[in-house]
């Protein structure tokens, strides 16, 4: 039982383990040695944003400090078994290898790849694109290429930023769609909302209405007023139908506030003319009235919103489909007003409250295309599966090394055995990570980091997708131990390795350099609150204060943001000081609509139908008699005591029943020959694993499902917890070939399999 003492102290901070970021409350005593532990960790009933809400994984965070698999000092490879070594050893390790890598292969020999992790480090977040620049490569991967990528290319094209995502206005609206997606388990994404499960029962508490498009009957399906049954990849064809019908029976109305700010409605009507309902039904297993009812439904809600995610993202029509979730919220009149479909305004950092407003330069992809099979640039990266073609492909600019920061790609993305494979061939590996996992036991030298209890925390990015505009800043909980460097002192350091600068390179360097640029930008940008002022009386100010590294530019973000002080120019104004002195977080209120300001299309009009998905449309066409054939596919699933692959050594969320199973309709499952509790051969066309069965009704017939981010039995990994968890590895089955064009987003739900007992 936890020992709460009366010296013991509280500490507030948000939970960085998911896009949720709710405020923990955090109670930190003495152990008898004097080191200060955590003794409970429990919900903030005073945040702003989460007002008490915690899930099971937040209150981790002390056995994820305290995890002795948790890397506490550098790592090198010798003989094939990784040892601890000094910082110093590790250093020396890089400085001798990686810029001679570099000048004999040339930058573009360099891959990095950027995890999953980073978007939730303010270390990492603030100081990546410095590594990025350090490590001078194109050849730039991240785990957006099994996610969330299609939804930056819907915006980029229609809003001309790719992080202009509107989100669900959930408090407000009436009627809420949710495809591919399962807060009840993940507590949504690309929509940063504690608490997701109560904001979708208030919605119903209110009179308002909760419909779950998913080929699971999900906790989510399970609490909605309606569960819509689809077949896994059609989500396309779903809403590009809905979109139809609100054309087709007069329903569409943009509404006079976007009316005015919109282009490419008088489009539509004929690009859709092929996906009427019933032209869709037998793909998507979705009969024309429901689609019918769907679409008239929207229309005729006071408000309403469609939210879809990784169901609908990673898939091949991932992009179309996240620029038909925006179709039918213009169409529905329920873009950009309370209620719908709504921007954030993010109270620092935020791409969108920068530089010029309502109109700017657009987006572009294919700046650059891969070296082995031509995939276009999306966002400066190029498709992760890509990566093991890169590596074992002979050439000019063949990978030879590789960096990678807070990632596990050879179980996070397709055709997994293939990318272990290959990382066996690199020259060079440098990891930068808190495990020995899947991926790092290639790495020739893993850099550790602090946990998270150990970190500053700001949400720079996620709070760009909130459903109400909010700040919270954490100072770390517990300070670092003997040995531990904070983590952007390592990106940093990295970088100037990279660059050449040696052994004992000044992380200093890079931030000042960094700081110095952020202050550049804003004093020239004739929309910043310090338009025109003195870059160096800015850097004075700043420095005074002491702060350096990511609270020093967090800092300088929040004071140049949309409610920031200006550095004097709004006395009421927020800042860092203004946040430590909130330990709850500042509420600044409720989303506000942003049309026009928050375009940056050349045109200065929201481009509802670009010619890029209008042509899209014709393969959506033309893939539907293919989709009509599949049989049996895979698709994924999120338990809510997991985060990808990399929780699952905190034995207290992976105690109890295995969770890693493969879910089979009773019918398929008498079909087959497979029995509950049995195993079963799963096959790709890439790969095949033994899984347990799961007989379930609660998936629909034709498809299966397994959980991804297992598979923790491989040798040389130190998870020790995980691997008596091990389960399978999903992506062992997805295959590397199979993409959305457009986003070069990896197909992982619709994996056409085969099925036998095992
Ligand atoms: S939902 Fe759970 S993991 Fe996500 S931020 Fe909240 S407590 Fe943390």
């Amino acid at each position: 039982m936890t020992d709460v003492r009366t010296d013991d102290r509280t500490a507030f901070r948000t939970c960085p383990l998911c896009e949720a970021g709710c405020g923990l409350e955090i109670t930190v005593g003495r152990d008898d040695d004097g080191r200060e532990r955590v003794q409970r960790i429990r919900g903030d009933m005073d945040d702003v944003f989460s007002h008490g809400f915690i899930c099971p994984k937040g209150s981790t965070l002390k056995q994820l400090h305290d995890d002795p698999d948790r890397l506490r000092a550098p790592m090198i490879k010798r003989d094939g078994e990784h040892v601890e070594v000094s910082w110093d050893e590790a250093w020396a390790e890089i400085a001798a290898r990686l810029p001679d890598l570099i000048e004999r292969h040339g930058r573009q020999s360099l891959a990095a790849y950027i995890g999953n992790p980073t978007a939730h480090s303010l270390s990492a977040m603030t100081f990546s694109r410095a590594l990025l620049t350090g490590l001078g490569t194109r050849v730039r991967f991240s785990a957006s290429t099994v996610d969330q990528m299609p939804r930056h290319v819907a915006a980029g094209h229609v809003f001309g930023s790719p992080v202009a995502i509107p989100v669900p206005d959930l408090d407000r609206t009436d009627h809420l769609v949710i495809l591919g997606a399962n807060p009840y388990a993940s507590n949504g994404s690309v929509c940063t909302a504690p608490d997701f499960p109560g904001r979708i029962e208030a919605i119903q508490e209110r009179g308002g209405k909760v419909v779950v498009v998913d080929p699971r009957r999900s906790r989510t399906a399970e609490q909605a007023d309606q569960w819509v049954s689809i077949r896994p990849g059609t989500d396309a064809l779903l809403l590009a139908a809905i979109a139809h019908v609100l054309l087709a029976e007069g329903l569409a109305d943009v509404g006079d506030h976007v009316r005015e700010h919109i282009a490419g409605l008088d489009r539509l009507g004929a690009a859709l003319d092929a996906f009427a309902p019933e032209a869709v039904a037998a793909s998507t297993g979705v009969d024309a009235d429901t689609i019918r009812s769907m679409a008239r439904e929207l229309a005729a809600a006071p408000t309403a919103a469609v939210y879809g995610r990784i169901g609908t993202t990673t898939t091949e029509f991932g992009s179309t489909a996240s620029w038909l979730v925006d179709v039918v919220n213009t169409l529905s009149g329920n873009l950009d007003r309370p209620g719908g479909s709504m921007f954030a305004t993010p109270v620092a950092g935020g791409a969108t409250t920068r530089g010029r407003r309502g109109s700017g330069k657009g987006f572009r992809v294919g700046r650059g295309q891969s070296r082995v099979s031509g995939h276009p640039e999306v966002m400066g990266e190029y498709p992760v599966n890509c990566l093991a073609e890169e590596i074992t492909t002979p050439g000019d600019g063949q990978v030879r090394g590789l960096v990678t920061l807070a990632g596990n790609p050879v179980l996070s993305t397709p055709n997994s055995d293939q990318l272990a494979d290959a990382l066996d061939d690199l020259e060079f590996m440098v990891s930068i990570d808190m495990y020995l996992n899947e991926t790092t036991r290639h790495a020739d030298v893993i850099l550790p980091v602090p946990s998270q209890l150990q970190r500053a925390h700001y949400d720079v990015l996620l709070l760009q997708f909130a459903v109400r505009n909010v700040a919270n800043y954490s100072p770390p909980v517990l300070p670092l131990g003997d040995g531990e460097i904070d983590e952007w002192e390592v990106i940093a350091r990295l970088s100037l390795i990279a660059q050449g600068m040696g052994a004992d390179a000044d992380p200093a360097l890079v931030d000042d350099l960094a700081i110095d640029g952020l202050i550049g930008s804003a004093v020239k940008d004739e929309n910043s609150n310090v338009y025109g002022r003195d870059a160096d009386e800015l850097r004075s100010a700043l420095d005074a204060s002491g702060r350096r590294g990511p609270d020093r530019m967090v800092d300088f973000m929040l004071r140049t943001g949309p409610f920031g002080d200006g550095f004097g120019a709004d006395p009421d104004g927020t800042s860092l000081d203004d946040l430590l002195e909130n330990p709850h977080g500042r509420d600044f209120g409720a989303l506000v609509p942003r049309l026009p300001e928050i375009l940056r299309t050349p045109s200065g009009v929201v481009e509802l139908a670009p010619d890029v998905f209008l042509d899209d449309l014709d393969r959506l066409a033309a893939a539907i008699p293919e989709l009509d054939d599949r049989s049996l596919v895979l698709v994924g699933r999120r338990h809510l005591r997991s985060n990808n692959s990399w929780m699952h050594n905190i034995n207290v969320l992976v105690k109890g029943a295995p969770r890693c199973t493969l879910q089979v309709h009773p019918d398929d499952a008498v079909a087959l020959g497979l029995a509950h509790g049995g195993a079963a051969r799963v096959t790709s066309r890439v790969g095949h694993v033994v899984a347990p069965v799961e007989v379930t009704d609660s998936i629909r017939p034709g498809v299966v499902s397994l959980p991804h981010g297992w598979g923790h039995d491989l040798p040389g990994a130190r998870m020790r917890i995980a691997a008596e968890h091990a389960g399978v590895n999903s992506n062992v089955l997805s295959d590397d070939r199979s993409m959305d064009p457009l986003s070069g987003t990896s197909v992982l739900n619709g994996i056409p399999v085969d099925l036998e007992p095992a």
